[in-house]
This record gives structure tokens, sequence and C-alpha cells, in this order.
């Protein structure tokens, strides 16, 4: 801005020198060399046009104006009386000097201003664009998660009636055996493994399509208050502090308080283990976006590498040895469920979860 200023300052000093320096020409020209004097009037032109497309309207104004009050002298000490009708001539270009000045001033400041609003349009363009990206992107990631719900749900299926036939069928063989026979503790253990097994099933299918929120009036504050106490110990076996900073009379939500703070827990979790070294996890809550609410989970982990950022969100993408890579995408739907978003970014020691909420809950998240 300052810069600009300067260059400006710089412009109209290089203009009021021209229009001097032709003055000058006209005083140091003898009288009767009548065709440089011509010449040099119609030179002016050149730095009141200059001026009016610079400066607008009031530049080539001005520009004419200082142009005139310079010529004027020269013409009525040393032309009015030797010349009249040259003289007459002289102050005739005078007055098209101001014309020609406003006229192209106003020319140059309409321009401006059409470049201006084109301008403001391609900006516009380009945030709309950004903003189809985006939500291209978030159409992208439901899709997958979708299918990855329904492909849970297929393979769940698939497992769990075998897994009731052979059940059944422990059963049976256990009812043909004496009650004191020793191999009914055999049967006990199938059945008991058949049976953890259905739970780890059901519990895969529940993580993999959570289901729909039951909303109710909730107050995030609480809820990343009670994360906070759930990973303290865990954070502290770590050398890593979890601090809050909650913002008071945030609005009740309309949100499911489990899953939210199952998406918590897992972005806390995730924090935790990024920074093996120790550090500091701030949970953070917010106003956004008008009357919406925001919580951030910020970590000094070194934050996501740029060449993965965009593919985190996807179900079974891990960079751990024990990951299972379905954290993130569980609670990106989750997330979306309740009409709202989970995004990262980099800060400069580590990364930044933001969960979002509009503060209208959608109609699909409302009982
Ligand atoms: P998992 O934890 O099983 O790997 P997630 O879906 O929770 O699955 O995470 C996916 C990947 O995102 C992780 O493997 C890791 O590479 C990256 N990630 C998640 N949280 C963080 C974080 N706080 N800092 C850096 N990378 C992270």
């Amino acid at each position: 801005m300052r810069n600009k200023r300067h260059s400006a300052k710089l412009q109209a000093a290089g203009i009021a020198i021209v229009i001097l320096s032709v003055t000058a020409l006209h005083l140091i020209t003898p009288l009767d060399r009548i065709t440089l004097h011509e010449i040099y009037q119609r030179l002016y032109y050149i730095p009141i046009i200059a001026a009016a497309v610079l400066f607008g309207m009031r530049g080539g104004f001005g520009a004419a104006l200082f142009a005139s009050l310079a010529y004027i002298p020269h013409i009525s000490l040393h032309w009015q009386h030797r010349n009249f009708d040259y003289s007459l001539n002289q102050y005739a270009e005078i007055i098209l000097f101001n014309v020609i000045g406003i006229v192209t001033g106003v020319l140059s400041d309409r321009s401006r201003r059409a470049r201006a609003r084109t301008e403001r349009t391609a900006e516009e363009l380009q945030k709309a664009y950004a903003e189809l990206r985006q939500t291209f992107e978030q159409l992208l990631q439901a899709e997958r998660l979708t299918s990855l719900g329904e492909l849970s749900a297929a393979v769940v299926h698939e497992v769990r009636n075998p897994l009731g036939s052979i059940k059944g069928a422990v059963e049976i063989l256990e009812d043909a055996l004496p009650p004191d026979n020793p191999r009914r503790e055999f049967a006990d253990i199938a059945k008991r493994e058949v049976e953890r097994l259905d739970r780890l099933v059901g519990e895969f299918l529940h993580f993999a399509r959570p289901p729909k929120p039951a909303v109710a009036p909730a107050d995030v504050n609480e809820i990343v208050r009670s994360v906070a106490t759930l990973t303290e110990q865990r954070a502290a076996t770590q050398n890593v502090r979890v601090e809050l900073s909650l913002a008071p009379d945030l609005p009740l939500l309309m949100i499911d308080a489990e899953q939210i703070k199952q998406v918590l827990l897992n972005l806390t979790i995730n924090a935790l283990q990024a920074m093996p070294g120790g550090g500091r996890i701030m949970l953070r809550t917010f106003s956004a976006n008008g009357d919406g609410v925001a919580i951030e989970v910020e970590d000094e982990g070194g934050g996501v590498d740029t060449a993965i950022a965009l593919r985190i969100f996807d179900p079974f993408f891990t960079t751990k040895e024990k990951g299972v890579g379905l954290g993130l995408s569980i609670a990106y739907k989750i997330a979306a469920q309740h009409g709202g978003s989970l995004s990262v970014s980099n800060s400069e020691r580590g990364a930044t979860f933001k969960l979002q909420f509009p503060s209208t809950p959608p109609q699909s998240a409302r009982h």
C-alpha cells in the first residue's frame, strides 16, 4: 500500500516536471520560431492524457489546469500584444486541454471501475469454484463411506448366518453328550468363541455403519471436558498435557452426544499417537460461521503430510503398523450425519482437526 502511494507520488511529480519543461521550452524559444511554439503547445497533451489514464478524471483535470496555469502567463505576456489572433487560438487550445483531460479521465475512471468489477467477479468465481470442489470432495468421501457401510453390512450378514448355524450345531452335539462327559467343556469353548465372534462382527457393523444420530440438546463443552478426563491418564503416561479452551455461552446443540464423544475420543487418541515424544493437545470450542459451533483438536505431532492429507478420511487408510484406518472415516461420517463437517489443517507444530456444526441441525438429524 505504501509502495503504491509512493509510486503514485513519483508519477504525479513526473507529470508536473514534463508540464514545467514544456513551459520552459516556450520561454527559452524565440517568439519568431512560431512552428516550434505550436509543436510545444501540443506537447502538453502527453502529460495531461497520462495523468487522466493514471489518476482518472481528477488527475486529468488537475494536470490540464496545471498546464493552463503554466501556459497562460506566457500567452498573455508574450503573444497577446504581438499577435492577438494567435493568442486567441492558444486560449482555445487551453480550453481543449481541460476538455481532453476531463473526458479522458472520465473514460479512464469508467474502465477502472469495469476492471475492478471484473476482478471481483473473477474472485467470486474462484471462491465458488473452490467451494464446489470441496463439496465434490465431500460427496466423493460420502460415497466411499456409503459403499463401505454397505459392503460391511453384506459381509457381516454373510458371517453372522453361518455363525448361528455353528452355534446351533454345537448345541445339538452338546445335547447328545452325557452331563458328566468332559467333552462338554469343548462344546462350551466353541459356543463362547462363536458368541465372541458374533459380538465382534456386530461391533464392526456398528462401527462401519453408525446408527442414525439419536439427537438431544447437548452442551459441547461438557462433551469436550469428559473426553479430556477420559484421555488424561493415558496422556500423562506419554508426557502429553491436555489443555482446554472452551468458549462460554455456546448454544446447546441438537446432537448425539455419545457419537460426538466417540469422534472426539478418536481424534484425541490419534493426536496422542502422533506425539510419542510428549507435547500438548489443545481441545478448543468456539462459535463459527455465525451461530454454528466448532470443536478443534490441535496437537504437536508434526501434522499430516500433504501427500496423504486427501486420503486420511478414506476407509482403511492408515500409516500405522497396527492401524485399521477406520477412525477418521467413521468420524467424518458421523459429522456429516449431524449436518456438520470434519476437516484437517496443519498448524505450526502439528495437525488441527476441526469438527463443525451448523446451529440448526438438518431435518434428518432430528427426532
Ligand atoms: P488409524 O488411526 O487406524 O490409522 P484413522 O482413520 O484414525 O486410522 O487415521 C488415518 C491416518 O491419518 C493415520 O494412519 C495417520 O496417518 C493420519 N492421522 C490421523 N490423525 C493424525 C494426527 N493427529 N497427526 C498426524 N496424522 C494423523
